[in-house]
C-alpha cells in the first residue's frame, strides 16, 4: 500500500541497457494492438505470441502492456480463453482496487494545503514517496521522512522522488543537467512554445521552473507519465497519468481532453513532443501510441498543413534506428549523445567519458538541429547536419556514416561503412568482429522465412 501503489507502473523493460543482440532469445513477439482487449490496472492488455523453438505457431495471449515483471502486474489471459462472468466481475473489482489510493484531484488539494504549511511542518515520507499533511504523520512515524521541504524542492520532484530504476518494469533514467539544458535550449531556439513531455519528468520540471522565472520566454509543458507520484506536484493541466504502451489515459476522457486541447491550442502551432521511453523494446507499441498522439494534433484542421506531422523528438538508443524508421520513415537520427544522471555506465564525466548509446530521433529537418560545437560536434555541409567529431564523411557512401561516434571505415565488399573493430569475413560474406563464429545461414528466419537474420531479430516483429 501507499508507496508501492503510488509508484505503480513501469514498462516492458530490460534490466539496464541492451544492444540489438539484447533480449533476443526470449521468443516473445508483440502482435498489434487489438480492439476489445481485456484490461488490467494498466489499461488494455497487449496481445503477444510465444514462439517456441521448432514449434510451428505459438499460442497467443494477452499480458500487461506496462509491466514486464510479473511481480508488478501478473495479468495473463490466453486469446482463446473463455472468461466467466464471475471472473470478469472479479477482475473489474481488482482493477478498481489497484488504482492509486488518492486521485489526482485529491492530490492537487493536498498540495494546496501542503504549501500553506510552515517549513517546519512540511514532511515527505521517503518510504511511501508521499507529501505528508500533519494529520497523517502518525501513520508514518516509523518510516524514513524528510523535513523542511522547500519550495525549490517541490519544484524539482525528480530530485525528491527516488528514480524507479531498480524495478525491472520501470526504467527511470534521468537526464544529466547538461543534456536536459541542451534539449530545452534547442526547443526554445526552434521557436516552440508548448512541449508534450511523454516520459520526460525532468525536462518537464526544467520547463516549469524556467517558465516561472522568465515571463517572456514562456514555454509550457504537459507531462504524460505512468509514474503517478508526480500527480502530487502538478495540476491536472500539467500532468496526465498515461501509459505510453497502449495510449491509455488513467484519468479517462477528461485527461484525454486536456491533452487534446494542449496539442490543438493556437491551431496546433509551436508544439513539439519529446519522449524518452524505457528502452526495452516494444517499439511497435510505442509507435502506435505516438501515432495516436500525432493524430490528436492533426485533428486541428488547418489549411496547407495536410501532410505535416507534429514535430517530435524521440530519445532512444542508436541501435533501434532501423526499427524506428520502419514506423516513422520521416525521422532522422541525430548524432547528439544524451547523458543521464543515474546511469553510471553512460554518465558523462570530465575525464574518461563513456559514450552514451542514446540519440535523438526527429522528423524536423536535420539541418535545423544545431549541436554544441564546444562538445566537438561539427556541421557537415554535404550531409547538411551536425555530426560527432569522430564521424567522418565517407566519399563512397556520400554520407557521415558512423552511428556510435567512433570513426567507421568503408568496406568495398560490403559496399558500406562498418565499425572500426570489424573486418570482412569471406565465409560469412560480410563484416563482423574478428572473433565471431561464422554463421551457417542455410535456414531462413523462422518468422518471415528470409535469410540473413534469425527469428529473434526478425524486423517484422517487435520483441520484448
Ligand atoms: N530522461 C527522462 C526520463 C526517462 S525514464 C527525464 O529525465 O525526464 C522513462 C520515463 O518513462 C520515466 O519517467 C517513467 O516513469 C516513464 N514510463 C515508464 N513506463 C511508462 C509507460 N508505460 N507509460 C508512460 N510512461 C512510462
Ligand atoms: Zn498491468
Ligand atoms: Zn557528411
Ligand atoms: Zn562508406
Ligand atoms: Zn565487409
Amino acid at each position: 500500500e501507499g508507496g508501492g501503489n503510488m509508484a505503480a507502473g513501469g514498462a516492458a523493460q530490460l534490466e539496464g541497457w541492451c544492444g540489438p543482440e539484447g533480449p533476443g532469445a526470449g521468443g516473445l513477439a508483440l502482435l498489434s494492438a487489438v480492439p476489445g482487449a481485456p484490461s488490467c490496472p494498466h489499461g488494455p492488455a497487449l496481445l503477444f505470441v510465444k514462439t517456441n523453438q521448432g514449434e510451428e505457431e505459438g499460442r497467443r495471449f494477452y499480458a500487461c502492456s506496462a509491466c514486464r515483471d510479473r511481480k508488478d502486474c501478473n495479468f495473463f489471459q490466453w486469446e482463446d480463453e473463455k472468461v466467466s462472468e464471475t471472473r470478469l466481475a472479479a477482475r473489474e473489482e481488482y482493477n478498481r482496487n489497484h488504482q492509486p489510493s488518492f486521485t489526482h484531484r485529491h492530490n492537487v488539494e493536498r498540495y494546496k494545503n501542503f504549501v500553506l504549511l510552515p517549513l517546519s511542518k512540511r514532511r515527505f515520507c521517503q518510504e511511501c514517496q508521499q507529501l505528508l499533511l500533519p494529520a497523517e504523520w502518525e501513520k508514518h512515524l516509523d518510516h524514513q521522512f524528510l523535513c523542511g521541504i522547500s519550495t525549490a524542492q517541490l519544484k524539482s520532484p525528480s530530485q525528491l522522488l527516488y528514480p524507479l530504476e531498480n524495478k525491472k518494469t520501470n526504467a527511470q533514467f534521468l537526464f544529466a543537467d547538461r543534456s536536459c539544458q541542451f534539449l530545452l535550449d534547442l526547443i526554445i531556439d526552434l521557436g516552440f512554445r508548448r512541449v508534450l513531455s511523454v516520459g520526460t519528468p525532468r525536462l518537464h520540471e526544467m520547463i516549469q521552473s524556467k517558465t516561472s522565472q522568465e515571463e517572456n520566454s514562456r514555454v509550457r509543458s504537459l507531462l504524460l507519465d505512468i509514474d503517478f507520484r508526480y500527480s502530487q506536484f502538478y495540476t491536472e493541466d500539467e500532468f496526465c497519468h498515461y501509459n505510453m504502451f497502449n495510449h491509455y489515459f488513467f484519468g479517462g476522457e477528461a485527461a484525454r481532453e486536456t491533452c487534446r486541447k494542449f496539442l490543438c491550442q493556437d491551431s496546433g502551432q509551436k508544439v513539439v513532443m519529446v519522449t524518452d521511453p524505457p528502452f526495452g523494446g516494444l517499439v511497435e507499441a510505442l509507435a502506435s501510441s505516438f501515432k495516436k498522439l500525432m493524430a490528436m494534433w492533426k485533428e486541428t484542421e488547418k489549411e496547407g498543413r495536410n501532410n505535416e506531422e507534429m514535430p517530435m523528438f524521440w530519445i532512444f538508443p542508436y541501435f533501434f534506428e532501423s526499427r524506428i524508421l520502419e514506423f516513422f520513415p520521416s525521422f532522422t537520427m541525430m548524432d547528439y549523445q544524451v547523458d543521464y544522471d543515474n546511469h553510471a555506465l553512460y554518465k558523462h564525466g570530465k575525464t574518461g567519458r563513456r559514450q552514451s548509446p542514446v540519440r535523438i530521433f526527429t522528423n524536423l529537418p536535420p539541418s535545423m538541429i544545431v549541436l554544441p560545437v564546444e562538445e566537438g560536434y561539427r556541421f557537415c555541409p554535404i550531409c547538411q547536419r551536425y555530426v560527432s567529431s569522430g564521424n567522418q564523411h565517407c566519399e563512397i557512401c556520400d554520407s557521415c556514416t558512423s552511428k556510435d561516434g567512433r570513426r567507421w571505415k568503408h568496406c568495398v565488399l560490403c559496399k558500406k561503412c562498418v565499425k572500426p573493430s570489424w573486418f570482412h569475413c569471406n565465409s560469412c560474406n560480410c563484416c563482423a568482429l574478428p572473433n565471431h563464429t561464422c554463421e551457417k545461414t542455410d535456414a531462413g528466419c523462422f518468422v518471415c522465412g528470409k535469410a540473413g537474420h534469425k527469428r529473434s531479430a526478425c524486423p517484422s516483429l517487435s520483441h520484448t
